[in-house]
């Protein structure tokens, strides 16, 4: 996975032990998906349950759910991350040009305000 974002710069793993949050969800989809497996197949073949089918299914589920989900687990997790901690201006990340356009329109009003609060006092 790159460590920044190739469009803004945004640095991925933002403080040590970053993508531990990644590692739960990936833990937490593949035991969703293994009890799923169990829950599912046991109550569609009750009495009769294929032991030995399930055991293989759950396993071969319990190996490749999580190689198949780690970069969305990962993506997400930066997402969430980001809307629990929301970015830092000195964290070095392109703005865009919507910053740009508010930095430009609230220069403009301060301007105005300058000229205004000038006018009103006298000077
Ligand atoms: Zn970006």
């Amino acid at each position: 996975m790159a460590s920044h974002c190739p469009r803004c710069a945004f640095h991925f793993n933002r403080v040590p032990g970053h993508w531990l949050g990644s590692w739960f969800l990936n833990v937490l989809v593949t035991q969703g998906v293994v009890v799923l497996i169990l829950v599912v197949v046991g109550a569609a073949t009750w009495p009769d349950v294929p032991v030995m089918a399930m055991t293989i299914g759950a396993g071969a589920a319990a190996v490749f759910v999580p190689l198949a989900f780690f970069p969305f687990a990962r993506t997400i997790w930066v997402a969430i991350e980001l809307a629990m901690r929301p970015l830092e201006l000195d964290e070095g990340v392109a703005p865009g040009f919507e910053l740009e356009r508010d930095i430009a329109s609230l220069r403009a009003e301060a301007t105005t305000a300058g000229r205004d609060r000038g006018d009103a006092t006298g000077r």
